[in-house]
């Protein structure tokens, strides 16, 4: 590298992309920016490739600095060209303006993102309420964390992904993984699995793929995908019959045991294995060592969440671990491995279709009453919930439905089930304007596209997979013409007619997120920068308390004494293995599942735009067994057509035994002809509004050569 010169400054802040938000100091000035690794609590040092890596976007020739409007308004055949931010904004707002005249306020809709600061998703949710005065508003996390998030609160009244910190892991005698990899996902974490191994500790993989971090558990369970409910049910039936159960625990700290009890009585251990796949002897290990183990942890994550039954699925492993008295235990528990960078805070601050700031519900009156006070509007004024991320994207264009969407930090077009439709349905729209640094297969969609700050260039704060809130910290401007969320959404405000009520300044509006958010589940309202700056963050909640009250410290482990349902007692809660929404049949032989790999990330929009990722995963690749590949005729390397009943998609074809005979896996980095999400079933989870994405019926032809 060159020497740094003069206006060379170094930062402290933390990787854009997965939840782990490892710590990194980025040193930009006089030559392109570069990071290296900081000893923060959940990297350690470490950092994956792509947040090595992340710098090479900052710069990139692709990057967005002109708002792009349609040569000619309303026909979006024409080319997007260059514009002001005057004249893109001045489109915004007349399109609102007339979509709200015509056809009233729902009309108008909002979709966000999990990448989000916390500042801009409470930001977002308020603009849609008060500046737009519309319920439709929902955002990507849905697609994400949403059947965990309901398995939780169900169970013990409130959604903090892991209740623990990261470092409980390593602590940990026995870690159950359940439809999780971290190994590629978010690598740097593997070291506290690491750590655990070598003081002996037994980890168990549940995934239908021997995956990176399967590999290295002491023992892999590889159901068939779909049936991670029935095994959870299958284990807790085994714990009652052999005696396992911690009856003490569910006396003094549960309710409703009594109803699981009689839900698992036909889950014996012969019947799960025809079920799921996994040997009765697979089962059995499993239970006792959860049972015997000093420490034990149960952590889910999509593979066993998005899912049409996803929130019962997230529920029998939380029955699991309540029954063997693991959530509150020092060291032991159940959590779920958080997907998006701010996931976590980007469902805390009122970006969901139901929620207020805090975790508040917008349904409920107090928390209008206490939210609209902070925001200085009339709580009658608020509207109700609206549709869930995928109902608001399926009914675009329609009556009743959003005319004109306003999308910020999403890629709808490669990440929504079902993409084809959802693509169609953007179609339908009188106007789209999406906010995003490059031309996003969404953007490329749109009618106004708005050049937005990077990770680097921009200040806030996100909440991370364990719950600790933390600050990204801007290391350098952004490009000339580019411009931050909080100051589109001010600007947009302000064009409206509601600009005095919406900030652009990162600590003011995070001040006021702590007062929206305080007495609410997720509390803020003691945090702030200066605390985050020295305490390498805060976990919520972390309350203000009164003047003179000594200040709280924030609370890294959850549920020691109570949790946080009305009585204080967790919830069991009955449920069944009803299979996938879709199962295969004689047109569509194989199960699909989709996923994701090391050096790509969500919708592809920075990793497929990131040279040294590219080089390692430069094209998608469907999995196939060897026993699958040679029944149809396919080698390595071949180009094979995957069909569902919602369209085809063509893949390179990588034939591993570390996949099920029955089941092909894709991952769903990519849009075009090889979108594994055109392929995807959007069946909703009837609490979650998750979509069905991991398991659908497909059929696989071999049709082509390398
Ligand atoms: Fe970034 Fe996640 Fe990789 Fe850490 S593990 S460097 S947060 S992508």
């Amino acid at each position: 590298a060159a020497p740094a010169g003069p206006r060379t400054r170094t930062t402290e802040t933390h990787c854009p992309y997965c939840s782990l938000q490892c710590g990194m100091a980025v040193t930009a000035g006089d030559r392109p920016a570069t990071v290296v690794p900081l000893d923060f609590p959940t990297n350690r040092g470490g950092l994956c490739s792509k947040g090595w890596s992340a710098p090479e976007l900052l710069d990139h020739p692709e990057r967005l600095t002109r708002p792009l409007v349609r040569a000619v308004p309303g026909d979006r055949t024409s080319p997007l060209v260059e514009s002001t931010w005057d004249e893109a904004l001045g489109r915004v707002v007349a399109a609102i303006e007339r979509t709200q005249a015509e056809h009233g306020r729902d009309a108008v809709g909002c979709f966000g993102g999990g990448s989000l600061t916390n500042e801009q998703a409470y930001q977002f949710g308020k603009f849609a309420r008060v500046a737009l005065r519309t319920s439709a508003i929902d955002y990507n996390g849905r697609f994400c964390m949403s059947s965990a998030v309901g398995a939780a609160n169900r169970a013990f009244g409130i959604d903090r992904g892991m209740p623990f910190p990261l470092a409980d892991v390593a602590e940990a005698d026995v870690v159950v993984l359940v439809g999780s990899n971290p190994a590629d996902t978010m690598p740097p974490a593997v070291q506290y699995l690491d750590a655990g191994r070598e003081r002996g500790a037994l980890h168990v993989a549940i995934d239908p793929r021997k995956t990176a971090t399967a590999r290295h558990a002491g023992l892999h369970l590889q159901p068939l995908p779909g049936t991670d409910l029935a095994l959870a049910n299958g284990l807790l039936h085994v714990a009652i019959a052999e005696g396992l159960v911690d009856e003490a625990y569910v006396a003094a700290r549960t309710t409703g045991f009594e109803a699981v009890r009689d839900a698992v009585r036909s889950y014996w251990t012969d019947r799960v294995e025809r079920i799921t796949g996994v040997p009765v002897e697979q089962q059995r290990r499993t239970v006792f060592a959860l049972a015997h183990a000093r420490n034990a942890i149960i952590l889910t994550a999509r593979g066993a969440e998005q899912h049409s039954s996803g929130t019962d699925t997230a529920t029998a492993w939380i029955n699991l671990a309540l029954a063997l008295g693991l959530p509150g235990r020092p060291g032991s528990g159940w959590g779920t491995l958080t997907g998006q960078g701010n996931g976590q805070g980007g469902r805390e601050h009122g970006q969901k279709a139901d929620q207020l700031p805090g975790y508040r519900r917008l349904a409920d009156p107090a928390d209008r009453a206490h939210v609209a006070a902070v925001w200085g509007v009339d709580p009658d004024d608020l509207p109700m919930p609206g549709r869930s991320a995928f109902e608001l994207l399926d009914a675009l264009g329609t009556d009743g439905g959003v005319r004109t969407l306003l999308v910020l930090a999403s890629n709808v077009a490669v990440s929504a089930p079902d993409a084809r439709r959802v693509i169609s349905r953007l179609g339908d729209l009188d106007f789209l304007a999406v906010s995003d640094f490059f031309l996003s297969e969404t953007a490329a969609l749109a009618d106004v596209v708005l050049p937005s700050a990077m990770w680097a260039e921009e200040s806030g704060t996100m909440t991370n997979l364990e719950g600790r809130v933390i600050r990204r910290r801007r290391a350098l401007d952004p490009p000339d013409g580019v411009r931050d969320d909080l100051a589109l959404l001010a600007e947009l405000a302000g064009r409206l007619g509601t600009g005095h009520l919406f900030s652009a300044d990162p600590a003011t509006v995070f001040a006021e997120l702590g007062r929206a958010s305080a007495g609410g589940a997720a509390d803020y309202s003691g945090i702030t920068y200066e605390r985050i700056d020295a305490e390498q963050g805060v976990f919520w909640p972390c309350p203000s308390g009164e003047d003179g009250a000594q200040q709280h410290p924030g609370t890294p482990r959850l549920f020691a004494d109570r949790f946080a349902t009305p009585d204080g007692r967790a919830r069991f809660v009955p449920v069944h293995h009803v299979g996938a929404h879709e199962q295969p049949d004689a047109e569509y032989p194989y199960v699909l599942t989709t996923g994701r790999v090391l050096a790509q990330y969500q919708s592809g929009t920075q990793t497929r735009r990131t040279r040294s990722l590219q080089l390692v995963a430069p094209v998608p690749r469907a999995e196939l067994h060897p026993d699958l590949a040679s029944r149809l005729g396919i080698a390595h390397d071949d180009v094979v057509e995957l069909a569902t009943r919602r369209g085809r998609a063509r893949f390179a074809a990588m034939v591993t035994d570390t996949i099920r005979p029955d089941t092909v896996f894709v991952p769903f980095h990519w849009g075009g002809g090889s979108s594994a999400n055109a392929l995807t079933d959007p069946a909703l989870d009837p609490v979650s509004k998750m979509p069905a994405f991991k398991v659908c019926a497909v059929a696989v032809s071999r049709v082509g050569g390398p």
